[in-house]
């Protein structure tokens, strides 16, 4: 792809006659650079001011959305000063120098090492974890290990390592077939339906064989918010074990509900109390509550990760063990998961928590209210939930409308097909996040009944909605 070429009146803006000393004493929006263009597709030839090039930036970015009006991602758009202040203060750390940041890295063990516990590690001492860019990462991390790991017990009994496969929903998010396709991983998918709107164990031993590495099971579905029954899908693999002898374990993917459920559903068993449950991962960005840019895997026992799939090393200074894609990365994140272990606790994460889930239920049995929707789920896992128009709906509008005049309000709202198995049927979704309160909620309502109104009066056709509904957060 060309980018169109921009002549650029920018360069010339700094002939000999324009000394800096002027243009500094220049109102800021009549400089060279504001008054007149930057060139965008090549690098200026000269150097701007740095308030000039602020500006630029600072004003361009003001044309994005409002990140807390933003009801399609589950990406953290709010945390407070003090974690702010902490931010700014340590956005130079790099988390590989672990050398030369040792408290860094000791905070990012303590950090994983809480994970553990809080996932009911039976011996945290024996877990191991680390920090990664986001889920997406740490399920890389996760998938190469149950990969490695079949392939040791292959290769022991002297058998083919030929066509690993692995199990999981077509309600999978997108980085399980990114997974799949960079490393050579045959994806097997289990479509969900009506009657199984999640992977529950249901027909798994029509899938599973000698060459499944394992078995996915989300804890929180991308698309609806729901949980899937880590428990049941593990009974489904006890009975496979015992029909046929094949010890298949479960990888959670727990993006947003690994750190939800600690602390809303202490009772659900769905972690390492399952002992089929090898390895979790979650997005530290999500509900961990951090800005974006941190996800966290763990592991049960050290003996589940490879210890050929780890490096060592040493030209930082000192013997670095490290399992990750990635070499340099922001240290700060980590920092700030830990800022926020100390200041909110137990106590602290299942409050903000629980004040997301009561305005997820109270939105969702508002919206489920509404004359043409039904709702899908009810936000009572994570705080996200979806709804559908009914069935039997007659108006000539689509969730995609709605979508559009919501958008038109500030918010975003996305309206997609459901996955495979169920493409017909299209949902919308809400996820709430800490920040999204009541009285934005209010708000939000009002809103939605105002679209839904100005669409069941529209004259007929409607224009085709716009592409604003790009999915897959
Ligand atoms: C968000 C999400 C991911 C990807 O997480 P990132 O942190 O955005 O990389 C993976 N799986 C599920 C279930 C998710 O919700």
């Amino acid at each position: 792809m060309t980018a169109p070429r921009r002549k650029s009146q920018h360069s010339s803006a700094f002939g000999s006659d324009t000394s800096n000393a002027s243009i500094e004493l220049n109102p800021l929006f009549s400089r060279p650079g504001e008054a007149t263009e930057f060139p965008r597709f090549t690098l200026p030839d000269g150097a701007a001011l740095p308030s000039t090039a602020y500006q630029i930036v600072h004003d361009e970015a003001m044309l994005d959305g409002n990140a807390r009006l933003n009801l399609a991602t589950f990406v953290g758009t709010w945390m407070e000063a003090e974690a702010g202040k902490l931010y700014a203060e340590t956005v130079d750390k790099n988390m590989i120098d672990k050398d030369e940041y040792p408290k860094t890295a000791d905070i990012e063990h303590r950090c994983w090492r809480i994970l553990a516990d809080l996932w009911n590690a039976p011996d945290p001492e024996r877990s191991v974890g680390t920090s990664t860019i986001g889920s997406s990462e740490a399920c890389m991390l996760a998938g190469l290990a149950l990969k490695r790991r079949w392939q040791h017990a292959r290769r022991k009994d002297g058998r083919s390592t030929d066509r690993p496969n692995i199990i999981m929903s077509s309600a999978v998010q997108v980085c399980w077939e990114k997974f799949c396709n960079y490393f050579e991983v045959e994806a097997r998918y289990v479509p969900i339906s009506e009657d199984h709107p999640v992977l529950d164990g249901h027909e798994l031993e029509k899938y599973v064989d000698e060459n499944t590495i394992g078995v996915v099971a989300i804890m929180g579905v991308t698309y609806t918010g729901m949980y899937e029954p880590v428990e049941k899908i593990s009974k489904a693999l006890d009975a496979i074990q015992k029909a046929r002898g094949l010890d298949i374990p479960i990888h959670v993917d727990g993006a947003s509900g690994a750190m939800v459920a600690p602390f809303l559903q202490p009772k659900l068993e769905w972690d390492f109390r399952v002992p089929r449950v090898i390895s979790i991962n979650t997005s530290g960005h999500k509900y961990g509550l951090v800005y974006p840019g941190l996800g966290w895997v763990v592991w049960r026992d050290e003996t589940d990760l490879p210890e050929d799939l780890i490096f060592h090393v040493s030209y930082l200074g000192g013997d670095m063990p490290t399992f990750a894609l990635n070499f340099s990365r922001p240290g700060a994140q980590v920092l700030l998961q830990y800022y926020l272990f100390l200041r909110l606790g137990r106590e602290g994460y299942r409050s903000v928590h629980a004040a997301c889930r009561d305005v997820a239920r109270y939105l969702a049995h508002e919206i489920g209210a509404m004359e043409p929707f039904q709702l899908w789920n009810d936000g009572s896992d994570i705080p996200v939930f979806a709804w559908r128009l009914k069935p039997d709906f007659a108006g000539e509008w689509t969730l995609q409308h709605l979508s559009d005049r919501l958008r038109m309000a500030g918010w975003l709202v996305p309206a997609y097909p459901m996955p495979d198995g169920m493409t017909d049927l299209t949902v919308q979704r809400v996820v709430v996040r800490n920040g999204f309160t009541r009285d934005l909620a209010e708000s939000f309502l009002q809103d939605l009944r105002t679209a839904v109104e100005f669409l069941e009066k529209a004259p007929t056709p409607l224009p085709e909605p716009g592409e604003a509904n790009a999915f897959h957060h």
